[in-house]
């Protein structure tokens, strides 16, 4: 028989918290939703329990920088423990949320069962593939670290091994990348890509000719950053060619098997890097009613990010869809959204806490504008009326990214990286690490561990598949962030 969520349990967490006097707030997921919301709620008369399964906080803009040697895995994350250190009421427990229980007022966790006055649940969005298999099992993706590592890993291990084939086709394959999402990510990686092919493998790989080396961004419109301007999209498009990336416009990807990626046309293209940034689909924990999943996998809920029908259970962020008739699908899966929804729900949880008859007050998004950035000095901007370019565009990006990324000493590291990248026209280590518990892992007697074998890399999404001709398209409308990529919020 099957284990139930509530069989792989190991650990007492609630014998874990100490008992408070308070009302006991639990938060499901570090992210930008999480995180901001248990700063802002600090001396709030509240006992905060943030629950995830990472002990620390990822800023995932800047995931491709770490995909491409940019940026060492350490500049975007941040521990939890470090962040929260001094806050009284705040308690953190690394653990995996198996599912609600609202009948109980508990969550279901990986040490064992919480319970809580108030749940928000702030998981945000897991990578969709509109259900092929194929693609969850052999894509590369960017929503973690180890994936991002895995993706920097896959570029230099493929190098080492072109060089050592006689076979044209094998070599080709192994220096191929497509990717698949011609948004604000798709474009950032494929001009970061670009950069390093132009400026800094033809110095580490002296042997290699690098004219073979192909960059594919697929998208399945007609246009790259269809949530932007045409401009926006002629300035990408333009900037990318000058990196000599090939482009796949009105083309849908519809197998790949490691090997080759096949497109509905039926064209081949070999590769054995293919980095899906096509879609995602909301991850909310298993539990709520299913009547309360919206489209896309997000939960529904009303204007105070309140879900409907059940007491005290909100959420938040990426998971949370507030369907109104100026948002129809929701909010975009951004971080500013996240962020000001963090902000508004604290001030009305701690009005809550004092005064359950309290009036609370909705929440309003302030689009701050949309941005994206490819190779050095070029980034576009686009905040209401205004649009811009190059070295003035670049420079926002530089500033609201360093201002956002989470820790003083992550925004020093970052700067510095920055800084010599930028002046050398070099990347930080390109090291291939293999992962083992024991120096017999590398004689083969036991199972090496690789970043590549990441477990969570290829996540299913809850939601069936939509119709096929949105197969790799950025008009996922609960909030493909391909579509869409706002200032996060300084
Ligand atoms: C590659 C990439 C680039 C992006 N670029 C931009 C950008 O330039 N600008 C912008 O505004 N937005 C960007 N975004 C989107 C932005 O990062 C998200 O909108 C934002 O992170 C949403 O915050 P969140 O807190 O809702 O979710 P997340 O930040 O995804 O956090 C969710 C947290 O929940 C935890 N979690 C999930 N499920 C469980 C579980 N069952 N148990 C325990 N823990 C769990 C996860 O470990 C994670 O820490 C980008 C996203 C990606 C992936």
């Amino acid at each position: 028989m099957a284990p139930n969520a509530d069989d792989r349990t190991t650990g007492d967490i609630a014998a874990s918290i100490p008992v408070a006097p308070t009302r006991r707030l639990v938060i499901v997921g570090g992210g930008f939703a999480g995180l901001y919301l248990a700063k802002k709620l600090g001396s709030a008369n509240l006992q905060i329990v943030l629950l995830d399964r990472n002990n620390f906080h990822t800023f995932q803009p800047l995931l491709y920088q770490v995909a491409t040697a940019m940026l060492e895995p350490e500049s975007v994350a941040n521990a939890f423990r470090n962040i929260f250190q001094g806050q009284k009421n705040f308690h953190f427990r690394m653990v995996d949320v198996l599912r609600i229980d609202p009948g109980s007022k508990g969550v279901v966790t990986s040490a064992g069962r919480l319970g809580y006055d108030y749940l928000v649940i702030a998981t945000g969005a897991a990578t969709n593939f509109f259900g092929m298999q194929d693609m969850a099992k052999h894509a590369f993706v960017m929503k973690e670290i180890s994936q991002s590592i895995a993706i920097r890993q896959q570029i230099f291990r493929n190098l080492e091994k072109a060089l050592m084939t006689a076979e044209p086709t094998e070599r080709e394959r192994l220096m191929n990348i497509v990717i698949v999402g011609g948004g604000p990510t798709g474009i950032e990686l494929a001009g970061a890509i670009g950069e390093l092919k132009k400026f800094i493998l033809p110095e580490d790989y002296p042997e290699l000719d690098f004219r073979g080396m192909r960059i594919t961004l697929v998208e399945a419109t007609d246009r790259l950053l269809n949530g932007m301007s045409e401009r926006a999209s002629r300035m990408a498009h333009e900037a990318l060619a000058a990196f000599d990336v090939t482009f796949r416009f009105n083309t849908r990807i519809t197998g790949y098997d490691g090997q080759t990626a096949t497109t509905a046309g039926g064209e081949a293209l070999p590769t054995e890097l293919l980095i899906w940034v096509a879609g995602v689909s909301g991850a909310p924990p298993l539990g709520l009613d299913r009547a309360r999943i919206a489209a896309g996998g997000r939960i529904t809920v009303d204007c105070f990010n309140l879900v409907p029908e059940y007491e005290n259970i909100f959420a938040i962020g990426d998971v949370a869809a507030m369907i109104t008739p100026t948002t129809p699908h929701g909010h975009p899966m951004l971080a500013p959204v996240a962020i000001q929804q963090a902000e508004n729900l604290a001030r009305n949880l701690a009005a809550l806490n004092l005064d359950p008859a309290v009036t609370l007050t909705p929440f309003g998004y302030k689009n701050h504008g949309l941005m994206a950035t490819i190779g050095r000095n070029r980034a576009i901007v686009e905040r209401k009326r205004l649009s811009f370019g190059g070295l003035p565009a670049w420079l926002a990006w530089l500033f609201v990214h360093l201002m956002s990324i989470v820790g003083f000493r992550n925004k020093l590291v970052a700067l510095t990286n920055w800084a010599w990248n930028y002046l050398s026209y070099d990347r930080g280590m390109r090291l291939i690490i293999s992962f083992s518990r024991n120096h017999q892992a590398h004689t083969g007697n036991t199972k090496t561990r690789t970043a590549t074998d990441a477990p969570s890399q290829n996540a299913i999404p809850l939601t069936p598949a939509p119709p096929p001709h949105r197969l790799g398209s950025h008009r996922f409308p609960p909030g493909d962030r391909s579509t869409q990529k706002n200032f996060p919020n300084p």
